[in-house]
């Protein structure tokens, strides 16, 4: 076994996802307490550039016309050959929708270990420890895997994000695995409905969850945003009933959001939803349970009913 780390580069028409240099920051630093690479790994057709913006120890681009777009199936058999050739200490990938798709798989397919839901790693005396989020967040457990290799699916948001420090040469190689009879096959890309205020562009976002009630009482926390000049956007049972369109959503399924202020209001916390917007600047959270797990993201909290809250909110803010 080598003391390598590889890291599944994630990138999307074009662009590499945020979860990409969160994962290449911290693989750096357990690379140097194993004694090994953070190595990148970017699967695509025609991405050598976008494999050159990583700024990892070093860069595997694997260029074939089959891994021009996500297959989960092209993915494990490129990446199992990969393990099975590099022998690394650890492969890296996010807990997204695209790490969901692949990490069990990937798993049974090399005999690995699977940690998912990993929001902490570090390498203690020469063992690796994945702290991973459980039964929704409310715990946090602390993994060793069996055996000293293991596969890891971290939350997005995590870690730091390590954008722009340089990028080691790129070593461009073939699929090692033959990707001519896929049974999966991609179909096409469907885009999420526009036409709707961009959540991802606001400074502030008030974020409505299940605590708001019923639809009716939406106009409160627009209220507030429009006080404040900002969106309203929401957990995802919102959108699911249809409360609010699903270009307000943010979570796993939903959007990433980065905006100075993000004001989470009778939201619990769910890993789904943490993955979208744990990135906040200043993350202010309002939940009546005191336990909520959306607490231990938050900076500043308050355990009061947010329908008491908004009507008041609104009068102080306008001042
Ligand atoms: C594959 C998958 C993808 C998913 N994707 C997403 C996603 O993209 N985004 C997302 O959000 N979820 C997503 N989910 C769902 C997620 O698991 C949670 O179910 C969801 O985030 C819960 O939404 P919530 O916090 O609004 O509701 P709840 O978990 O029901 O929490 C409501 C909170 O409001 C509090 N509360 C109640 N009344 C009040 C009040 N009057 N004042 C203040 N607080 C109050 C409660 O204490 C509670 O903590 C996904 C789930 C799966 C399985």
């Amino acid at each position: 076994m080598s003391n390598d780390i590889l890291i599944l580069a994630e990138h999307l028409n074009g662009k590499l996802a945020d979860i990409t240099f969160e994962m290449v920051g911290k693989a750096k630093q357990l690379a140097a307490a194993f004694g090994g690479k953070a190595v990148a790994v970017l699967l695509g057709s025609r991405a050598k550039a976008l494999a050159e913006s990583i700024g990892a120890e070093a860069v595997l681009y694997v260029d074939d016309p089959a891994l021009a777009e996500f297959n989960p199936e092209a993915y494990r058999l490129v990446l199992a050959a990969l393990i099975k050739e590099r022998n690394p200490r650890l492969m890296m990938m996010g807990n997204t929708s695209m790490g969901m798709d692949l990490g069990a798989g990937l798993s049974v397919t090399t005999g690995l270990p699977l940690i998912a839901y990993v929001n902490g790693l570090a390498a203690d005396g020469g063992t690796l420890v994945a702290t991973s989020q459980i039964y929704g967040g409310k715990i946090q457990a602390e993994a060793v895997p069996d055996g000293e290799a293991c596969i890891v699916a971290c939350l997005a948001g995590a870690f730091p994000a390590e954008v722009g420090k340089g990028s080691a040469p790129v070593e461009q190689i073939a699929s090692p695995a033959p990707l001519g009879d896929l049974k999966v096959k991609f179909v096409k890309l469907i885009q999420p409905q526009g036409g709707d205020v961009d959540i991802t562009q606001q400074p502030i976002l008030v974020s409505i969850g299940r605590g708001i009630g019923g639809q009716e009482n939406i106009a409160l926390a627009q209220e507030v945003a429009d006080a404040l000049g900002c969106a309203v956007s929401a957990s995802r049972p919102l959108t699911d009933a249809g409360w609010l369109p699903k270009t307000r959503q943010v979570g796993k399924s939903g959007l990433t959001v980065k905006p100075k202020v993000y004001l989470a209001l009778g939201i619990s916390g769910a890993p789904e939803h943490l993955e979208g917007m744990r990135g906040a600047e200043t993350i202010i959270a309002v939940n009546t349970d005191p336990k909520a797990p959306i607490f231990d993201v938050a900076h500043y909290g308050a355990t009061c009913d947010m329908l008491d809250l908004l009507p008041a909110l609104t009068e102080k803010v306008k001042g």
